[in-house]
């Protein structure tokens, strides 16, 4: 967090009275970098002059320009600025307001009032991260085509283990299988690193197969040891281009003496499934096979319900992006509930993911969701780390007759 007197904030405003009174508020929280614009021109001229300002403080409702209009013109800054709107009182325009910044990279620090609470202020000034678009935008590796082509050859590409948590009983259920790249000299690569280069370069049956290999056979060693959970794994859409993808995934659970029943396939449905009757005709055979079918990332699709309909899911997968809207926004907290009271309705099994916090934890637990995830309850972990997490969880378990309390592991 940056020491206040650092921080240069640029205060636009039409009303010379209420641009006064919020320079003193800041002044008052030790803020006295301030550049005071009474027009957008002469904030444009100030910011093209070449002026670095940390936050913006601007109205969202001016007559000739608008706040959304300079959020577009900051974007295009070398360092945006973070943004603070001073009029908004509409919660659901301010939504959408912070979505529009948050795809942009830029920080919107919040909504203040005319006479705007000190406490609520100095909220927004700690909050101010100068490294925010480096935070959401983690830097693209440079990874090509042959590189992953030899990483699968190799077998340096593994899954890591999140554990799934039946919210009634606190009791281990499962585990999300993500594939990690353990790159010798970039370290470990998460997924979303190189799922999509292997999209692009026709590499995900050789990886699925991979992946789905070492999770059976980490299954069948953690079934053995008494581990006795169910394992998700994620599919891409480009998996049901081909038709005997239920005989090859049935011929690998065979061969680890699994039964197909133990093992969740995840869809993301926000990439649509291009052929629906090739996907059909896997996905139902998939299902006929015993394997159960989760819809992952719900909500954040398009015809979202029309699959629900059309497709044998067994579990809906909530997208943590609900989870996090829910405690800030009362929509978002009514989406939440419907997609739980649909998910009871249609029998679904309904698993959040992106479990953060405690008050997430508890949120879960009100909706009576059926499974949760995230990072409160524990980080994908490698085999041997999960191992050795699900021996400790079980021990609290068993020495605690009492309703087992969550240890977070961070
Ligand atoms: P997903 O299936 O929705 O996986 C959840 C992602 O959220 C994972 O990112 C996980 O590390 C992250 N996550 C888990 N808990 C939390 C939390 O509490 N907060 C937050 N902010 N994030 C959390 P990851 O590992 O980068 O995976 C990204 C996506 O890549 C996955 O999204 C999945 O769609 C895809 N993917 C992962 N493994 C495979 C695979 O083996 N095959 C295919 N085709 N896709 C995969
Ligand atoms: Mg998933
Ligand atoms: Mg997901």
């Amino acid at each position: 967090m940056p020491e206040r007197q650092s921080i240069r904030c640029l205060l636009l405003d039409n009303n010379e009275q209420a641009l006064n009174c919020l320079e003193q508020q800041l002044h008052a929280q030790g803020v006295f970098q301030t550049r005071l614009c009474q027009s957008p021109d002469d904030a444009l001229q100030t910011l093209a002059a070449g002026d670095h300002f940390d936050i913006v403080f601007t109205k969202l409702h001016m007559p000739q320009f608008d706040g959304i209009e300079m959020i577009r013109h900051l974007n295009q800054q070398p360092q945006p600025s973070a943004v603070v709107l001073t009029d908004c009182r509409d919660n659901k325009l301010l939504g959408s307001v912070d979505l529009l910044a948050r795809e942009k990279g830029m920080q919107l620090l919040g909504a203040l009032d005319r006479r705007p609470n000190k406490q609520t202020l100095a909220n927004m000034l700690d909050n101010y991260d100068p490294n925010y678009r480096r935070h959401c935008q983690p830097p693209r590796l440079a990874l090509s085509p042959s590189m992953l082509r030899s990483a699968i050859f190799q077998r340096q590409i593994e899954a890591f283990f999140q554990p799934q948590i039946c919210v009634n009983s606190g009791r281990l259920v499962g585990a999300e299988a993500l594939a990690y790249w353990r790159h010798p000299g970039k370290g470990i690569i998460s997924a979303d690193h190189f799922i999509p280069l292997a999209e692009q370069c026709g590499l995900i049956p050789e990886l699925t197969r991979l992946v789905f290999q070492f999770c059976c056979r980490q299954l069948q060693t953690w079934l053995k040891q008494g581990i006795n959970i169910s394992l998700s794994i994620n599919l891409s859409p480009l998996n049901l281009d081909c038709l005997n993808l239920p005989e090859t995934l049935c011929e690998i659970t065979q061969r680890y003496n699994l039964k197909p029943e133990q093992i969740i396939i995840e869809l993301t449905e926000s990439r649509v499934l291009q052929d629906l009757p090739t996907s059909l005709d896997i996905l139902s055979r998939l299902r006929l096979r015993g394997f159960q079918l989760s819809l992952d990332d719900y909500g954040t699709g398009h015809s979202s319900l029309e699959k629900l309909r059309q497709i044998p899911f067994t579990e809906l997968k909530i997208d943590k992006g609900f989870i996090r809207a829910a405690s800030r926004q009362q929509d978002s907290l009514r989406i939440l509930e419907s997609i739980v009271e649909l998910s009871k309705k249609l029998e679904l099994k309904c698993v959040a993911e992106g479990i953060e916090t405690p008050q997430d934890w508890e949120l879960v637990q009100g909706l009576r969701c059926d499974t949760a995830q995230g990072y409160y309850i524990a980080k994908p972990l490698s085999n041997l780390k999960f191992e050795s997490w699900a021996k400790h969880y079980r021990r609290g378990l068993l020495s605690s007759r009492a309703k087992p309390r969550l240890q977070p592991v961070r």
